[in-house]
């Protein structure tokens, strides 16, 4: 599509009409590449997504790319530390505040919720909750550019984990959600908190749904070839996954059993 540019090898600097990405560089085998800073905007005026940890490099490169150009407001996909770490910090170097779910996250009186609109120079941005993958995660809808942005709900590659305050059933929900908007809206493109920009949302849902099924199947399988703990499901069920990953597999399929027991 027009508008819509993937570097090879690294998300840093992709972007579509009105987002641009500036990759944070905290690279893990949780994070893939790093977590990706998105700044939105159109002329003068910008809003940050997503500052990432605390790191006064990244902070400093990100307000040192704005140039003359004003951030609004700091927007977060959720509160986990690679994303928000930062944003108290950023919001002191260009004076604007944070808007989050959880109120923990907050710099200023605005909260951030399902169905809010936000305007950047002329630009919309519309807020979708989409619990899951964290209590409080949400997705931010760029009409201008038919692009979603969405945290670590998709990531760029791979597969999210559920975390500890996220919720399978809740997880679910919000895939089939985004699932439908991106259809009824004809998205073109996801823009993920980690790894490179999806150019085939529908797909890339699928995918995931399509996953998380396939997993569920698995851990009835594991069961019933006798698998009770959690750790007992890993060792069968992510036989094949790097063990460095088993300690989030882990929690992953807590969530599983969780959902599984709740049916
Ligand atoms: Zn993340």
């Amino acid at each position: 599509m027009s508008g819509l540019h993937i570097p090879i090898g690294t998300p840093d600097g992709s972007r579509t009409e009105h987002a641009e990405n500036l990759l944070a560089p905290n690279p893990s085998i949780m994070t893939l590449d790093g977590t990706n800073t998105w700044v939105i905007g159109a002329g003068e005026e910008v809003v940050v997504v997503d500052p990432g940890p605390d790191d006064d490099r990244h902070l400093r490169r990100v307000r040192d790319h704005l140039a003359d150009r004003r951030v609004t407001q700091i927007l977060l996909t959720h509160g986990h530390f690679d994303h928000s770490g930062g944003a108290k910090s950023f919001a002191g170097m260009v004076n604007a505040p944070v808007r989050a779910l959880d109120p923990r996250h907050r710099l200023g009186d605005e909260g951030l919720a399902d169905g809010d609109v936000v305007t950047v120079a002329g630009l919309e941005i519309h807020v979708y909750g989409t619990p899951g993958h964290s209590f409080d995660s949400l997705c931010f809808w760029l009409p201008a550019d038919r692009a979603m942005l969405t945290g670590d709900t998709v990531l760029g590659r791979g597969t999210t984990i559920i975390a500890g305050d996220g919720g399978l059933a809740d997880y679910l929900r919000s895939l089939d959600r985004l699932r439908a908007a991106a259809e009824g809206l004809e998205a073109r493109a996801l823009l993920p908190g980690h790894g490179p920009v999806l150019p085939d949302p529908i797909g890339a849902l699928d995918g995931y749904i399509a996953h998380r099924r396939e997993r569920l199947d698995q851990i009835r399988a594991a069961q019933a070839q006798g698998a009770r703990t959690p750790r007992e499901i890993v060792r069968i069920v992510y036989a094949d996954v790097d063990k460095s990953l088993w300690a989030a597999a882990e929690i992953s399929v807590r969530a599983q059993l969780d959902y599984l027991e709740r049916l």
